[in-house]
């Protein structure tokens, strides 16, 4: 079956049509299911974060909710992002670790919830080289956050970062969570920070972390799982990542597409669920001439039907499968749709 409609011709255009949960703070608060121990939160000390210590000069802070990363070298200290909401904790967690200066600030890409709080180091330490992919400079450069200063050193594929005795591989493999989100490599402690892809112990974040490109994020678990590494950090949450959350992940991700791709599939057909004919027949009868509304209950449906399927292989696995699945499988669909070409009923006649 496939369905020639007036809304065919600005599918292109509707990356996806996402229901608000609708809130009233008075009289309902959603409530979810327990999180897994695997997502627990990692205790704070009194000043209120946490400091992971992978050895050989590598520590992960934290406030539990964002991460940073600091490498502790003979001369200086390499820190990868400033997360606003830590804040001048990173300074104290610093400073209760050596009396050596900040000397280099990389940025692992241009969001501001990741290093927004880049001017209360710079500030600190007006010295340090900020190092960035060519993208965030570009991306920082149009919307001149006073937060977060411009890099002072790009790139563009690769960067070996030598301070003294510790090195750093800086790589640049393509959009992903967003162009310029660079793989940040700390061999000596076989550490790997790669930010808004993998969360720990937790489905990804809202619409699939926020996701530029599907393909590209969907690549990165491989990409990651490439590496030699001990220590994952993603940048949220409270601990840091081992191999099996990143394999973990990469199979709800997996299933995800999966049971997406069958949804969109059987709405080609006429399921008495998914059948994408009746869906829109009776959308448009009760919308006369509203294309929007039309697509947005098939949209629905899709989205709701493949959510509803991961969430019964995961709940209970991962964090969150309830509270952001359903965005998830709507970025899902749409990548489907528009990156792979997975088009269901709408596909060429
Ligand atoms: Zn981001």
């Amino acid at each position: 079956m496939r369905i020639a409609s007036t809304f065919g011709a600005v599918l292109c255009c509707l990356f996806y049509s996402k229901i608000a949960a609708q809130t009233n703070t008075t009289t309902a608060v959603p409530t979810y299911l327990p999180i897994p121990s695997s997502a627990a939160s990692v205790p704070l000390n009194a000043a209120g974060y946490a400091l992971e210590d992978f050895g050989n000069g590598a520590f992960m802070v934290t406030e539990g909710v964002y991460q940073a990363l600091f490498i502790v070298s003979t001369t200086g200290i390499v820190l990868v992002d400033a997360p606003p909401t830590i804040g001048r904790k990173i300074l104290f967690a610093i400073g209760n670790t050596t009396h050596l200066p900040v000397t280099h600030l990389i940025y692992s890409h241009s969001h501001a919830d990741h290093i927004g709080g880049a001017s209360l180091i710079t500030a600190a330490y007006p010295n340090a080289t900020i190092i960035a992919h060519a993208n965030t400079f570009t991306q920082l450069n149009l919307t001149g956050d006073p937060s977060r200063p411009l890099p002072t050193k790009t790139f563009q594929d690769e960067y070996k970062l030598r301070v003294a005795n510790h090195t750093l591989q800086l790589s640049y493999k393509g959009i992903n969570h967003v162009p310029g989100n660079i793989f940040i490599y700390h061999s000596a402690s076989k550490t790997l920070m790669l930010v808004d892809i993998v969360f720990p112990g937790w489905v990804p974040f809202d619409r699939l972390g926020e996701v530029s490109y599907v393909p590209g994020f969907i690549k990165a678990h491989d990409q990651i799982l490439a590496y030699d590494f001990l220590h994952y950090i993603g940048g949220h949450l409270s601990r840091s990542g081992i191999r099996d959350d990143v394999q973990t992940q990469k199979n709800y991700v997996t299933d995800l597409f999966g049971n997406c791709k069958s949804a969109i599939e059987a709405s080609a057909t006429d399921d008495p669920v998914l059948g994408a004919e009746k869906i829109v027949e009776a959308a448009l009868a009760a919308n006369p001439g509203n294309s929007w509304a039309e697509f947005r209950a098939y949209l629905d449906v899709v989205n709701n039907y493949c959510a509803n399927v991961t969430g019964e292989i995961w709940d209970g696995v991962l964090a969150g499968v309830d509270v952001f699945g359903e965005s998830n499988a709507n970025v899902m669909v749409e990548s489907l749709r528009i990156d792979y070409g997975v088009l269901g009923p709408f596909g060429a006649m």
